[in-house]
């Protein structure tokens, strides 16, 4: 293969690597991007998000920034709230049990709404979450677990946007071609070995940043960092994600950081297929269960459904669910609740029961101990609960009392038939271990020298996320950090010459 050394080598076609890419060029650097993939699957685990978007907003006028788009009938039937820094710092914080990154914490929170625009400037267009992260009461939509705005089409149209952006920007991309192994000269960093139509090519370059993803769809990694079982999950996504990224770096020497055995997993269709389908996208999970409540192959409920909006629990109760005899879990509504269900829960190639009795339901659920199913349920409706109203959009306080794991927020009884039932198991979305960066996005070696030439961006950083993670950040993260790493890797290169 012929291809003439260019400044700056991008290894992946993802959120963080495309958006590093294109940070790159902007800062002067010529750049080629690496993908695995063949062209028709590109854009990683990035393709597969709805576009949730965790950014700071200070209320309707920030967010109309992003969204010049959205219209007045809109805008009188939304209470958007604020999703202040206070508010990020907060949430991150309460969900890694205060272990992120301090420094890399700051980054991503401050320079959160700057990325916005910037993606907006790059033709990245984004919309209200409506259909998913709130719901209409007293007549007005308001919006729950700092997500009220998402990337317009999802992640599909976010790869579609940055794409065309990086062809108009000259920046090319070669797919079907791994990265295998990073070239190092005299000064550092010096390029990248691939695999090109079968055969090894070396490609020069001054500088390399790594965006290629982490571990997840490596069972054998899985089941090594991550622990026994881990290996029988699904993966939620691309099936590209194997860790050749980490396995380069590490290999010259990169110090690594974060949360090594852990990892976003959430409740996935029991029947949906081993790796990710592009078609189906992320609507195989099921995140409704906050307004039901889940049981496992015994019958018995395992974990408080109604903690928190789904968006603070979902990514650490897949984890939960592997734990469980079987690996699977059923979630249980009745048709008080139904209605809340999103999207996903109504795509046609879903696992669901339905039965007019508890007492038939319990015969329909594959594998499920139908007594001790039953039993569960008398004991949860017969559970004392407060006087108070049910209320989806707040905690409510509508909770259990007695029961051995009570459900803390709205916890109505189940008394309106037909009962719905739909079956899940762990479904894993990416891992939280990386490699360790310097808030310029250098990677570190294990002496804590950054390594000359080399960056990363996207979910191959460490240091983040530790035990659970609020939904929409990883996005954001690759963005903040892959606009970091394009800039300070061109920078590198104009000192270098
Ligand atoms: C179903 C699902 C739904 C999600 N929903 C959301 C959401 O709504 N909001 C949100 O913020 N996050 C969401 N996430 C998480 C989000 O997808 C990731 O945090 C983020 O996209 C990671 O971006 P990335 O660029 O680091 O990785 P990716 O987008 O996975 O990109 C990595 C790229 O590297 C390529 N690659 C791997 N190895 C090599 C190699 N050796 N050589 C060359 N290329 C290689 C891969 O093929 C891939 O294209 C979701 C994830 C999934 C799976």
């Amino acid at each position: 293969m012929d291809m003439p050394e260019v400044d700056v080598i991008v290894v992946g076609a993802g959120n963080a690597a495309t958006v590093g890419a294109l940070s790159a060029r902007e800062n002067g650097a010529s750049v080629l991007q690496l993908e695995i993939s063949p062209e028709h699957y590109r854009g990683g685990n990035s393709a597969f998000t709805g576009g949730a978007w965790r950014i700071v907003y200070h209320g309707f006028d920030d967010l109309a920034r992003l969204i010049p788009d959205i219209n007045d009938h809109e805008l009188s039937n939304v209470d958007v709230g604020t999703y202040t820094e206070e508010q990020y710092y907060d949430d991150v914080g309460r969900l890694t049990e205060y272990r992120s990154d301090p420094d890399l914490t700051e980054i991503l929170i401050t320079q959160s709404f700057d990325a916005g625009l910037w993606m907006r400037e790059k033709g990245v267009r984004f919309q209200l979450g409506l259909g998913r992260q709130a719901f209409k009461v007293d007549g007005k939509f308001k919006f729950w677990g700092g997500l009220a705005c998402h990337i317009w089409g999802g992640g599909k149209e976010l790869i579609k946007s940055l794409g065309a952006r990086a062809a108009h920007e000259q920046i090319a991309i070669l797919y079907e071609t791994p990265a295998v192994a990073l070239l190092q000269g005299d000064n550092g960093v010096a390029g990248v070995r691939v695999r090109h139509k079968g055969r090894l090519v070396d490609l020069r370059s001054k500088a390399v940043v790594l965006a290629a993803g982490g571990f997840e769809a490596n069972t054998e990694m899985r089941a090594r960092y991550l622990g026994p079982g881990w290996d029988l999950a699904k993966v939620r996504g691309s099936r590209y994600n194997t860790g050749q990224g980490l396995r380069m770096a590490l290999d010259i020497g990169a110090a690594t950081a974060g949360h090594w055995s852990g990892a976003h997993a959430c409740a996935w269709d029991m029947n949906a297929p081993p790796v990710g389908d592009l078609d189906v996208g992320d609507r195989f999970q099921k995140h409704g269960y906050p307004y039901g409540i889940v049981v496992n192959a015994k019958g018995q409920r395992f974990l408080d459904e109604g903690a928190d909006f789904h968006s603070y629990t979902y990514a650490k109760y897949g984890g939960e669910i592997l734990k469980q005899p079987g690996m699977f879990a059923w979630q249980i509504f009745d048709q008080k609740t139904v209605h809340l269900l999103r999207d996903e829960y109504r795509i046609p190639r879903t696992t669901k029961e339905k039965a007019d009795t508890l007492e038939e339901l319990a015969g329909k659920l594959e594998g499920v101990d139908p007594r001790g199913f039953l039993e569960t349920m008398r004991a949860f409706n017969g559970a004392p609960r407060p006087d108070v109203p049910f209320n989806p959009n707040v905690h409510d306080g509508l909770r259990t009392t007695g029961l051995a794991i009570d459900k803390t927020n709205w916890a109505q009884q189940f008394d309106t038939p037909p009962y719905e039932a739909y079956g899940v198991t762990t479904g894993i979305t990416f891992t939280f271990g990386g490699v360790k960066i310097t808030n310029s996005a250098e990677i570190e070696d294990t002496s804590g020298m950054p390594i000359p030439g080399l960056f990363a961006a996207g979910e191959m950083v460490g240091g983040l996320y530790y035990h659970n993670y609020a939904s929409g950040t990883g996005l954001m993260a690759g963005a903040v950090f892959g606009r970091i790493a394009g800039k300070s890797a061109a920078a590198y290169v104009r000192m270098a010459r």
